[in-house]
């Protein structure tokens, strides 16, 4: 057998002059163990698509056990191919869930010990994650496919979770993002980076994607890095933006052959359709094709979507591009139903924040940066009812307040509220009051003394109050607490198990036993209750649970405009519905202030929702009869609008 062809050799120095004499000018053959010859053979070179076709099995833990089909999911076939072209350093794929990317990085790992070896690092986001990917889907890929269980080392101990070492001198490394092997410091020719969005970071890093370029250094030429996540605000998105060339997967119209790419647009949801009818009929849904407009049911969009191809969205002149992005959204992939994608796009146009987060990272595969323009001042201001300020209604049984101290004043929130799970409330009164120093209460008692009439002029006391605690006056506001009964407050800066914790702070001085009936702190989960306030803020004003304002005129705004109709009648509600819309939610889901935005009346009633659920109103029984909700009507055309208040005197 020749393995090698014939070549003159110049006989080694080292040999002992005997044996040099010996061969000198004598025809040699070499036999060579079977492994040293495996590794000198030249593969027959073919792209990843081609050879995962013919060479990978999928384990049991495979949701398409067997033979690697490219028909499941046509475009993991040609990202391979796309990230295995020589130019290519760095391959960036943006993509929903349940849309192969593990399985993609998978075909690349096993193409490259075959055709092209070279160390493998592999992260993924959690430990769980990498355990499950290694050991099932992995290790199996490397059992069940022939051609990669040659390859595995005979020694058990090579083969194990966190490392992988086959015959031909490949090691592949696993690790999670924040394991210590994550930082250690194993060169590798190729990454794969799993979920990249989903990781945490280590120490004070700024980015593990520069702790991941580091790795390669080792192959300055011929390093790999293959990126991937469903977004979620953090690295994948914009990484795929940056990419010298995109692509993304154009699916083919069944009925007219043209590549379109799929997007919200083109989602033909019926006219007047609502969540409630879809999920009814969820065939109602389809999509339009761009091109001819024919309507696609979910089978021919699993059509269009397999007899779809590579389609380049940017960089399309680029001959050999250095870095790759793949952008795909959910509209192509056939793993959610058109129907479902409809319902979180009605949901989203709602208003609904999770929606639209979904929406944007889910669906669309874009990081999400909304502020919630949605959520504007107008949708605040349509809560208005016919009241005039101060005014209790009422259908409404109890009244409370919530205080935010400032070092100079108190903003507050007076607002009634009717027993029931619904918890339909009424905005009576907001405002400003200041204190002249920094125990002086004496507006808040004031507040707290007065009466409220209803619009038959029964007067309504303040049965409860919230105050916050947080930084302005800590001590005298716990000693108005002691006096009058506030409940004191404190907001708890991340996300908590429980919406309301309760700490004592009158303890006995020596034991520290807690005092009976003494002091308690009331540690509040801000971020579970402005997410109810969001959602409460969305319910129609005349739907039960509505969060209502009062008209946003006094009583003597409206009596002289009954004087004078024909003078201007502007509401004073402008500052409330401003500091209302102040937050948004990022994309951790916590609710953020920016800088400088005054938010006093938002905490104040997001702090208010907090006290009433904690005193159960929503259990409590309501004693008046559900008056029919007046319509909302908007002061801007006060001559054919006079207050239904009015006329009831
Ligand atoms: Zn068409």
């Amino acid at each position: 057998m020749t393995l090698l062809p014939e070549r003159k050799i110049k006989l080694p120095a080292w040999l002992p002059e005997s044996r040099r004499r010996s061969l000198s000018g004598r025809r040699l053959t070499l036999l060579l163990p079977p492994g040293v010859r495996a590794r000198l053979r030249t593969p027959e070179r073919i792209p990843p698509s081609d050879w995962n076709e013919r060479f990978r099995v999928m384990p049991a833990a495979e949701s398409f056990p067997g033979k690697w089909r490219r028909d499941i999911a046509p475009h993991a076939a040609w990202i391979m191919d796309l990230w295995a072209l020589p130019s290519v350093r760095e391959l960036w794929f943006c993509g929903p869930d349940q849309a192969s990317k593990t399985s993609s990085m998978l075909g690349c790992i096993g193409w490259s010990i075959d055709q092209d070896p070279g160390n493998i690092f592999y992260t993924a986001s959690n430990e769980d994650k990498t355990k499950e990917i290694v050991n099932d889907k992995l290790i199996g890929m490397l059992r069940e496919s022939p051609r990669l269980r040659k390859r595995l080392s005979k020694r058990s101990d090579d083969t194990g979770m966190s490392k992988v070492r086959m015959n031909n001198g490949v090691t592949i490394r696993a690790a999670w993002s924040n394991s210590p092997a994550s930082t250690a410091s194993f060169s590798a020719r190729y990454t794969f980076n799993d979920e990249v969005d989903k990781w945490q970071r280590v120490g004070k890093e700024t980015s593990p994607v520069r702790r991941i370029r580091k790795r390669t250094k080792n192959y300055p030429l011929t390093y790999k890095h293959f990126w991937s996540s469903t977004p979620a605000g953090q690295y994948v998105h914009k990484g795929m933006l940056a990419c010298q060339q995109i692509w993304t997967h154009a699916a083919r119209c069944p009925d007219c052959n043209t590549l379109v790419v799929m997007d919200e647009e083109h989602l033909a949801i019926p006219d007047g359709a609502t969540v409630d009818s879809i999920k009814a009929d969820p065939e109602a849904v389809g999509y339009a094709c761009n091109a001819c407009g024919s309507i696609w049911d979910e089978e021919k969009r699993l059509q269009a979507y397999r007899y779809g191809d590579k389609f380049c969205l940017k960089g399309a002149d680029i001959a050999n591009p250095v870095d790759i992005g793949v952008h795909l959204t959910g509209f192509v992939t056939p793993d959610m139903r058109l129907a479902d994608i409809a319902v979180t796009i009605l949901q989203a146009r709602a208003g609904d924040i999770d929606a639209r987060i979904d929406l944007a990272h889910g669906i669309k595969c874009i990081d999400y940066t909304d502020e919630i323009k949605e959520r504007e001042e107008d949708a605040i201001l349509r809560l208005r009812d016919s009241r005039p300020a101060g005014v209790f209604p009422v259908e409404a049984d109890a009244l409370k307040i919530s205080i935010d101290t400032q070092d100079h004043g108190f903003w507050y929130v007076i607002r009634a509220w009717r027993y029931g799970l619904d918890l339909t409330s009424w905005l009576v009164k907001a405002g400003y009051v200041p204190s002249a120093t920094a125990d002086d209460f004496s507006p808040l008692d004031y507040l707290l003394a007065s009466e409220y009439p209803d619009e038959n002029g029964e007067p309504h006391r303040i049965m409860a109050g919230i105050i916050d605690t947080r930084g302005h006056r800590t001590s005298e506001v716990y000693d108005w607490c002691r006096r009058t009964g506030i409940i004191a407050a404190a907001g708890a800066p991340g996300r908590k198990t429980q919406p309301v914790t309760v700490s004592r702070i009158d303890r006995f001085p020596g034991t520290g036993r807690p005092i009976p009936g003494g002091l308690a702190l009331y540690n509040i989960d801000t971020h579970h209750h402005k997410d109810r306030l969001a959602n409460k803020l969305m319910i129609d004003p005349t739907d039960p649970g509505a969060f209502r304002l009062h008209s946003g005129h006094t009583f003597d705004q409206i009596q002289a405009f009954e004087r004078d109709s024909s003078q201007q009648l502007s509401h004073n509600l402008g500052d409330y519905a401003k500091q209302m819309c102040a937050e948004y939610r990022d994309d951790r889901g916590l609710w953020q202030c920016p800088e400088k935005k005054a938010n006093h009346f938002w905490d104040c009633e997001s702090n208010g929702l907090a006290l009433v659920t904690w005193l159960g109103w929503q259990h409590a029984v309501s004693e008046k009869k559900k008056a029919p909700a007046a319509p909302a009507k908007h002061q801007q055309t006060p001559a054919n609008n006079r207050p239904g208040w009015f006329n009831n005197r």
